[in-house]
């Protein structure tokens, strides 16, 4: 570990300050840092400024709106598996977010920043002396990917394990700039797969709530796979919602993270429902799998394995909460 560099800290106590500071120049967000810092230290980034948005009363909250639950993007994880209202009607966000890092981690760790994780990759989360040696890469300071060499795109990994589950929930999220004021967009439209650049917020934009519905008549699960199984990042997740009769599916939503460089919301669930889960229906799963995922060389572990993981994850858990 490194030397942090050198920043000023602000710590706003209202969205419209945070927002008139996150747009100047050199500035960053920063929720629990439980990922910021440890690559602020790697020398991952050399911010002017880092907007501290952890105090903002307005971002703490979980109520129940008329749009669904809004949860404030700075609510720790902890404080998210606890809240009475996420109990109640969310099981698979209390899922997902009990599969993120550590227990300690989780009392720091925000909805916000899980959302808006840096990509991993084993060619980016290494030391400043490591990257050097190495020539960088495209995502920071170099001008070559390692991963993929004739390409000019990053193929780092999002791994954020609380997407998929808010993707499946329908997520609308609520952004904030200081110069357009409010918007609302689907939390699908936030990403882009592009490890370099994977959301698509503009400098100074803030992520201030997340909007989810209840999903009352599905059976819904989350599952991952990882190398530590008491705390890592996923080589892939899945989250997924379904509702039949039977073994007959009759709505079926399907997110997956850790193999591309944005979630992927799967499309083409619809071709699966008013039909029983049979082999030829499972078949149909790995395909739109297969064809919509496409994990690359960014962590040890081989793209192929991780491939037939997120493949094996989907069928298994959609299988499982069929039959439950
Ligand atoms: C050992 C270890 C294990 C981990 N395991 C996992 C894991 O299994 N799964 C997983 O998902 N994560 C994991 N993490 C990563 C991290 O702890 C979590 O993703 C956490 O939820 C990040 O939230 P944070 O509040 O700490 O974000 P921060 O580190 O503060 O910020 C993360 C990023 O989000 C941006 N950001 C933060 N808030 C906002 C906002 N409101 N609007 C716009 N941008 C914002 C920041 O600028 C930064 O780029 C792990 C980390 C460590 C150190
Ligand atoms: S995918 Fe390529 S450009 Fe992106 S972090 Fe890895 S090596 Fe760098």
């Amino acid at each position: 570990m490194e030397i942090l560099p050198e920043f000023e800290l602000h710590q706003p106590d209202s969205v419209a300050t945070a927002v008139k500071l996150g747009a100047q120049t050199g500035a960053k967000y920063l929720a629990g840092g439980t990922d910021l810092m440890p690559n602020l230290r790697h020398g991952l980034g050399d911010p002017i400024s880092l907007i501290d948005v952890s105090g903002i009363a307005d971002m703490q909250a979980i109520e129940n709106t008329a749009m669904g639950l809004r949860i404030g993007a700075s609510v720790t994880l902890q404080q998210l598996v606890t809240n009475p209202l996420v109990l109640a009607n969310y099981s698979l966000l209390i899922e997902a977010a009990n599969t993120i890092a550590g227990t300690t981690h989780r009392h720091h760790a925000t909805v916000g920043g899980n959302l808006c994780l840096d990509t991993r990759c084993q060619y980016y989360n290494q030391s400043e002396w490591w990257r050097k040696s190495n020539s960088y890469c495209l995502k920071y300071k170099g001008d070559s990917c390692h991963v993929a060499p004739n390409g000019n795109v990053c193929r780092a990994a999002f791994s954020g394990d609380l997407a998929p589950a808010m993707l499946v929930h329908g997520a609308q999220v609520e952004i904030w700039s200081a110069k357009g004021g409010q918007r609302i967009i689907d939390l699908d439209d936030m990403y882009q797969d592009d490890g370099a650049n994977s959301l698509l917020l503009k400098p100074g934009e803030l992520l201030v709530a997340v909007l989810v519905k209840p999903l009352p008549t599905f059976n819904t699960g989350y599952r991952k796979v990882r190398v530590r199984g008491g705390l890592d990042f996923p080589l892939a997740g899945v989250a997924v919602a379904v509702q039949g009769r039977g073994n007959k599916l009759e709505q079926v939503m399907i997110a997956l993270t850790g193999t591309d460089s944005r979630p992927i919301l799967l499309k083409g669930c619809d071709d699966l429902c008013g039909k029983p889960l049979d082999d030829a229906a499972l078949k149909a799963l790995e395909r739109l799998v297969r064809t919509q995922t496409k994990p690359m060389r960014s962590t040890f572990i081989p793209n192929q394995y991780r491939s037939k993981v997120a493949v094996n994850i989907s069928r298994r858990l959609l299988l499982d909460l069929l039959m439950r």
